[in-house]
């Protein structure tokens, strides 16, 4: 004997249901009676699928209490990097200091100076905030700040080059990960590339044959995410610098990642700086703020007074320009900067490059029987091994640091228990983002902070769960 299937309850009934009550009160009316419509309509579709389904309040509003804080979770989710990458672009690049934090959340809660001189009462420029320590830093005469360094690359080739010629090394036609090309930027940005040279070598004789009456300025770019090694060459900037202004032309670097600090007092391998660049003499330097800066995302123009002017003026600098938040924490980010013996310390990118190795393996055996625990339903083995990991954001491609990593190694040939831990991982309440590399799933722990470590081994154990 079949009974009647269950009739599903009106809308009008569930908000009032006894348990749905404070959903209404957390998440809002408007909210929970689309959430209900959504739950209902499933629920419906899988009775006419022949499904057994159930009504009851208890079960429907649990549904409902999972929908809607799924439905309201933020998307921008917090993640624990351990790819080994640690400037990386995906999950978000450089990680702001304290300072910077702080300064962001002063600006976002209050009215602030932006765009007001307070001296006069009068209006302001808002890249005041930040040219004075710029100019100091770089030794350039004036400065500038957009979206990022693909807007200033953009910028500069707009305002200096519409309709006429950029001269540039062919072995410095870079694609950035995420479609920053050279030659793409550059024709939209209404200038035409004139390529000099071979893929490894170009010599300045090469430049100075390309020069003619439609040129408007020499750029060298930075080859920051490859290196072409072996018999290369390629003009120093001084020479560069030399020819473009004998003939009365700029001579522009777009450095991509710019540290203003001498990286191998760290221990680090050499970066060029932006205020090497001004030294020899180019006459703009554009970088990004969230690369090896360590700062927001932006991009940062230094160089000559007049050519800065000029790029201030065009019309697009204010479509491309950045807002309070990012200028109050690039602020505090270059204010570090002029204390550089606390560096390592107080700029978070900076500590995660120079984290000790010892460190980096004590944490890794404090977490080796936590992960063990958390795997033990899984076919496989884990240990804690040497890794090494990278800058990333297209900084230093060819160096790596040495570190220490978690490594997940399946005990059988059945292949595919990687991806189905990787995933678990991805689907945990703080996603834990590693790397499969190998036959291995590698979890590199320099970028897993200590004050973060706690938080990280206790939903180790919700893995145990996900494989029963
Ligand atoms: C990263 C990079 C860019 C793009 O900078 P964004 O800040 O990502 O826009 C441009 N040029 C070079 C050489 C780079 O390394």
């Amino acid at each position: 004997m079949h009974s009647a299937p269950p009739r599903p309850p009106s809308i009008d009934r569930v908000l009032n249901w006894a348990a749905v009550v404070p959903l209404i009160a957390e998440f809002g009316r408007e909210p929970v009676l689309a959430g209900a419509r959504d739950v209902l309509d499933r629920i419906r579709q899988a009775a006419r699928n022949g499904e057994l389904v159930d009504y009851t309040e208890s079960s429907l509003a649990a549904q409902l209490a999972a929908h809607l804080a799924r439905h309201q979770a933020p998307r921008l989710k917090p993640v624990f990097n351990l790819t080994g990458t640690v400037l990386h672009t995906n999950l978000g690049r450089a990680i702001l200091p304290d300072e910077a934090i702080e300064a962001l959340v002063t600006a976002a809660r209050s009215p602030c100076a932006l765009e007001y001189d307070l001296e006069t009462g009068g209006r302001g420029d808002r890249d005041d905030v930040v040219e004075g320590v710029l100019c100091e830093l770089t030794g350039a005469e004036a400065a500038t700040v957009v979206n990022n360094n693909a807007a200033a690359v953009f910028l500069l080739l707009n305002t200096l080059a519409m309709k006429k010629q950029v001269i540039v090394s062919r072995g410095e036609l870079v694609e950035i990960g995420g479609a920053f090309r050279v030659p793409d930027i550059m024709s939209r940005a209404g200038a035409k590339l004139v390529e000099v040279g071979t893929t490894n070598r170009t010599h300045l004789q090469d430049f100075a044959d390309a020069i003619n009456p439609r040129s408007a300025m020499l750029m060298k770019v930075h080859t920051s995410n490859y290196a072409i090694q072996g018999f290369t060459t390629s003009v120093p900037e001084a020479g560069l610098a030399q020819l473009a202004h004998a003939n009365d032309l700029p001579f522009v670097v777009d450095l991509g990642s710019g540290t203003l600090t001498d990286l191998a007092r760290f221990g680090l391998p050499r970066e060029p700086t932006p205020q090497e660049s001004i030294a020899e003499g180019a006459d703009l330097v554009t970088f990004s703020g969230d690369k090896l800066l360590g700062g927001p995302q932006a991009g940062i123009l230094v160089g000559s007074r007049e050519l800065i002017r000029r790029i201030k003026k065009n019309p697009l600098k204010r479509a491309l320009r950045v807002g309070k938040l990012t200028l109050a924490s690039l602020e505090a980010v270059l204010n570090l900067y002029r204390d550089p013996d606390r560096l390592p310390e107080r700029l978070t990118a900076l500590r995660l490059l120079t984290r000790a190795q010892a460190d980096i393996l004590a944490q890794g055996q404090r977490l080796l029987p936590d992960m063990q625990q958390a795997l033990a339903g899984w076919p496989v083995g884990v240990t804690v091994e040497p890794a090494l990991s990278q800058i990333g954001s297209g900084s230093l491609p060819v160096d790596r640091l040495e570190s220490w990593a978690l490594v997940v190694r399946p005990v059988t040939k059945k292949s595919g228990v990687l991806h189905d831990i990787e995933a678990a991982l991805r689907g945990l309440p703080q996603p834990v983002i590693g790397r499969i590399a190998d036959g291995a799933l590698r979890l590199d722990l320099r970028c897993l902070a200590a004050s973060d470590e706690a938080a990280f081994a206790a939903q180790l154990e919700q893995l145990a769960e996900s494989n029963s």
